[in-house]
């Protein structure tokens, strides 16, 4: 028996959100006396996947299928449920993602496993049942679960636990294929169009985001320039969006797009629970703004009281002077 951990990759690179579920696996793995295998889809070299080794990733099965370059649900599925066959998997592990909120439900199904999403916590494992605690309501609380079936689908909320390296190995990667058939991809998207930036935002290390309290799209070079100076995505709350500010694409919050940065700077945002539903998963948030009483700083880590015209080209300028 072993736990399986799913790795998505993005420009030939493991994503951070595997990296962590591939601590996560290894880790419940350890506890469990057996070891994490993973499996990896799509278009990524095998010297990017034996790394992994370094979060205790034993063995990895890659399935470089052209026809997966772009995630195709219910062919992903496949491969993920005939990898766990042939590892004898008992545990699968994912990441929180996009992806994995796609095939987290599915594989549930596929499998008749028990699955718990947006896992802040290792399991307490007593006998066959887990228990693992969750982010519920928009991570304002937590709900303890317990994983009854046999088989048990986790997938872990980003950037909620770290990532171990201590285990320092290489990880062996073999070729795998799920012997795909055309109707396994009855949906498949045709193109894949990016809508702006080079950073894509639900990727993104850092991010600089702006609300209404820039007062107009003239000044959003302000949001622009310090996220070029940081090598940052750019992101918006709602009503800048829906004025047409900016386009609905970076939205974030509740109802637009969920991002767990490293470093979330939010200029001019209230820190309505809408907005901050899509941001509370970022590990280091930092707030500028010119109301010492707007919302957002008791999310923050970090505090600027100030108007966003001064405050932000000085960081502009510092962040420039630390990239010379
Ligand atoms: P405001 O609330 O107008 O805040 C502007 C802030 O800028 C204020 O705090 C002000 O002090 C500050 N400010 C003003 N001038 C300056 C200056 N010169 N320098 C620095 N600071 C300044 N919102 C989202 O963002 N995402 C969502 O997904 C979302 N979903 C929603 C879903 C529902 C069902 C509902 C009802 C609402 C939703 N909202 C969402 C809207 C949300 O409730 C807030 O209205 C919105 O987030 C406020 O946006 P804002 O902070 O940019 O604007």
């Amino acid at each position: 028996m072993s736990v399986l951990v799913v790795i998505e990759c993005a420009n030939g690179e493991v994503k951070k959100s595997s990296l962590e579920a591939a601590s996560y696996g290894s880790k419940v793995a350890a506890a469990l006396g057996t070891s994490a295998t993973a499996v990896a889809i799509g278009n990524v070299e095998a010297n990017a996947l034996s790394s992994l080794g370094e979060q205790g990733i034993t063995k990895v099965l890659l399935d470089n299928d052209s026809r997966l370059h772009d995630f195709v649900a219910a062919a992903y599925v496949k491969v993920i449920a005939k990898a766990a066959e042939s590892e004898n998997s008992a545990v699968i592990v994912l990441s929180n993602s996009n992806i994995g909120a796609a095939i987290g439900s599915r594989l549930a199904v596929k499998l008749g496993a028990s699955l718990a999403t947006n896992v802040v916590s290792l399991p307490q494992i007593n006998g066959s049942s887990f228990t693992v605690r969750r982010g519920v309501f928009s991570g304002k609380a937590f709900s303890d679960v317990e994983l009854t079936s046999d088989k048990k689908i986790i997938a872990v909320k980003k950037n909620a636990l770290d990532i171990d390296t201590a285990a320092g190995g290489t990880a062996t990667v073999e070729n795998f294929s799920a012997d795909l058939a055309d109707a396994d991809f009855a949906t498949a998207p045709k193109e894949t169009i990016r809508q702006s930036g080079d950073i894509l935002l639900t990727e993104a290390d850092l991010v600089v985001s702006g609300g209404r309290g820039l007062k107009g799209p003239e000044n959003w070079h302000l949001i622009e320039d310090l996220a070029k100076a940081l090598g940052a995505a750019t992101a918006c709350s709602k009503p800048v969006a829906d004025i047409g500010w900016r386009p609905h694409h970076e939205h974030v919050g509740q109802t637009g797009i969920t991002v767990s940065p490293n470093l979330y700077i939010a200029v001019g945002i209230s820190g309505a629970i809408q907005h901050l539903a899509g941001v509370n998963s970022s590990k280091v948030i930092v707030v500028i703004n010119k109301d010492p009483e707007a919302p957002f700083f008791k999310a923050a880590d970090y505090g600027i009281v100030g108007d966003a015209t001064e405050v932000v080209p000085k960081l502009i300028e510092a962040a420039k002077a630390l990239d010379k």
